[in-house]
C-alpha cells in the first residue's frame, strides 16, 4: 500500500489508532498506538522502543540506540475486534538497518535464499488451541458440557463454543485471512481454526494476528484463550502443524505425480524432508520451546487412546504418528506447537530445507507403520530416533548444530540462554507428583 492509499484506507475506514506491532523472541505480539495522523512516521523512521524491555532483543539499557518498528505497508490491516484501530506487522531497526535479533528479520534473511532461486515458499499453519475458563482458581474447559472421553469432531462441543469461533472467524475473514474450516479436537476444550496457505511470512503475520484476536474475543467473552502445548496431562496438546510446499510462479514444485512412492512428492521434497529429519533435535528446541512442549511430545498414551504426538524422527504418507506427514504433494511438520515464535521456527524450517536441498540428502523410505504401537527394538531396527523428551535436550541439540546456528545467527545464542534460565527455573520446583511420590516413600 503506497502512504497515499494508506491515508485513505485508515480515513475511510475512521481508523484512530495504528498498532504498531512486532514480537518478541517468543513470539507475543508487542504493540504502541500510534494516532493514524501519524502513520508516516511508522513505516519511515518507525516507532521507537527502548530494546531492553523487550525478550530477546539482544539489547541493553546503557549503551544501545531504541528499538525501531518499522511497519511493512503492505500488512496494513483494520482490528475488527477493536473498532477504530489498525495493525501493521514491523520489522525492527537498529542504528537504521534491520535488527538481526527481530525474528520477522531472521526470517526475510532466510527467504532471501528462496527468492534467490524464484522461488516462493508457502506455509499453511494450523492452529490449535485449548478455550478454557477460570472456576475458583481451577482452569476448566470453556464449555461445562465439554467433558467426552474422545471429544474430536464432536456437534456438541462445536456448536457450544460458537460465540467464540464465529466471532474470531469473522474478524480473521474481513482481514483477508480465508477460514475454511473450523472444529473440536481431540481433548476437551480444543479447537482448530483452519485458514488458507500464503507465503511463509505472511503465514506468520497471520498466525500472530489470529493469537492477538483469540486472547481479546475470548477475554471479552470471560473466557480465556490458551494456546498452551499440553494444558492437561492427559490429553491431547496444542500443535501448531506445517504444511510445506515451494512454488516457481507456475507450479508446485513439490509435486510429481510420477513418485515411485506413491507421496506425488518430487526429488526437491524429499531432499527438504531429509533436511529436516537430519536436524529434527534441533528444530525441535525453535518449533517446540517451553518446558510443557516435551509434555506433547512424550511418548505414550492419552486418555482418547493416542496423543497425537509426532515424537517420531520419520515421515511417512498419511501418517499422523510421524514427524513429518505427506498428504501429497506438499509436507506437513507436525513437530511445531502452538507456544512457538512462528518466525524463528518458520526460520530454522528453511535452513533445515535447505541444507537438505544443498546437499541434495534422502530421507530414505516412507514409514506408513502406526509407530505409537512400535518398540523400542523395532524402532531401533528401523533406525527411527525419537525427538527430545526435553527441553534441555532439545538445547543441547540446538546448541551442536552449527547449520542451524549459522544461519540464524545471534538470536539462537540469546534464545539458548533465555531457555537454558527457563530450564533450570523448572528444575528448581519441586512438583506435587514428586512429593506424592517421594516424600514418604523412600
Ligand atoms: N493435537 C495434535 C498435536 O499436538 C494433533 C492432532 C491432529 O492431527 O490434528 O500435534
Ligand atoms: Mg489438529
Amino acid at each position: 500500500m503506497s502512504p497515499s492509499e494508506a491515508q485513505q484506507f485508515l480515513k475511510e475506514n475512521e481508523v484512530k489508532y495504528i498498532l504498531a506491532q512486532f514480537v518478541d523472541i517468543h513470539g507475543s505480539a508487542k504493540t504502541k498506538s500510534v494516532p493514524a495522523e501519524h502513520y508516516n512516521t511508522v513505516v519511515t523512521d518507525g516507532a521507537g522502543f527502548a530494546g531492553f524491555a523487550i525478550w530477546g532483543m539482544g539489547m541493553t539499557p546503557n549503551v544501545d540506540a531504541d528499538y525501531m518498528a518499522v511497519g511493512d505497508a503492505s500488512t496494513l490491516s483494520l482490528v475488527p475486534w477493536q473498532p477504530g484501530y489498525a495493525r501493521i506487522a514491523c520489522d525492527g531497526h537498529t542504528h537504521g538497518k534491520p535488527h538481526e535479533y527481530d525474528t520477522r528479520v531472521v526470517l526475510k534473511k532466510q527467504l532471501e535464499q528462496i527468492t534467490a532461486r524464484g522461488w516462493t515458499f508457502f506455509t499453511g499453519m494450523e492452529p490449535e488451541f485449548s478455550l478454557l475458563r477460570k472456576v475458583e482458581g481451577k482452569i476448566l474447559p470453556a464449555d461445562p458440557g465439554d467433558t467426552l472421553s474422545k471429544p474430536c469432531y464432536d456437534y456438541k462441543g462445536l456448536s457450544r463454543a460458537r460465540a467464540f469461533l464465529e466471532r474470531l472467524s469473522e474478524s480473521l475473514r474481513a482481514v483477508g485471512i480465508d477460514v475454511y474450516q473450523i472444529d473440536h479436537e481431540d481433548a476437551n476444550g480444543q479447537f482448530e481454526i483452519n485458514y488458507t496457505f500464503t507465503d511463509a511470512l505472511t503465514s506468520c503475520d497471520h498466525y500472530t494476528f489470529f493469537k492477538m484476536g483469540a486472547a481479546e474475543i475470548a477475554a471479552e467473552l470471560g473466557l480465556i484463550c490458551s494456546f498452551m502445548p499440553k494444558p492437561f496431562s492427559n490429553r491431547p496438546g496444542n500443535g501448531l502443524h506445517m504444511h510445506m510446499s515451494i512454488g516457481d510462479g507456475k507450479r508446485n514444485l513439490f509435486e510429481d505425480k510420477s513418485d515411485k512412492n506413491g507421496l506425488a512428492l518430487s526429488k526437491l521434497a524429499y531432499h527438504w524432508a531429509a533436511g529436516l529429519l537430519k536436524h529434527a533435535p534441533a528444530l525441535a528446541a525453535l518449533c517446540c520451546p517451553t518446558v510443557n512442549s516435551y509434555k506433547r511430545l512424550v511418548v505414550g498414551r492419552s486418555l482418547t487412546g493416542a496423543t497425537w504426538a509426532p515424537a517420531y524422527i520419520c515421515y511417512g504418507g498419511n501418517n499422523r504418528s510421524g514427524m513429518i506427514r505427506s498428504p501429497g504433494g506438499r509436507l506437513e511438520l507436525r513437530l511445531p506447537d502452538a507456544s512457538c515464535n512462528a518466525y524463528l521456527a518458520t526460520a530454522a524450517v528453511i535452513a533445515a530445507g535447505m541444507d537438505g536441498v544443498n546437499n541434495e540428502l534422502d530421507p530414505g523410505a516412507p514409514n506408513n507403520d502406526n509407530l505409537y504401537d512400535y518398540s523400542q527394538a523395532q524402532l531401533d531396527a528401523a533406525g527411527i530416533r525419537v525427538l527430545p523428551q526435553n527441553l534441555h535436550e532439545a538445547l543441547v541439540a540446538l546448541e551442536k548444530d552449527e547449520v542451524i546456528r549459522a544461519a540464524l545467527g545471534p538470536v539462537v545464542d540469546e534464545f539458548l540462554r533465555l531457555k537454558h534460565m527457563e530450564w533450570v527455573e523448572y528444575m528448581r520446583h519441586v512438583s506435587d507428583w514428586e512429593v506424592s511420590s517421594y516424600l514418604e516413600f523412600f
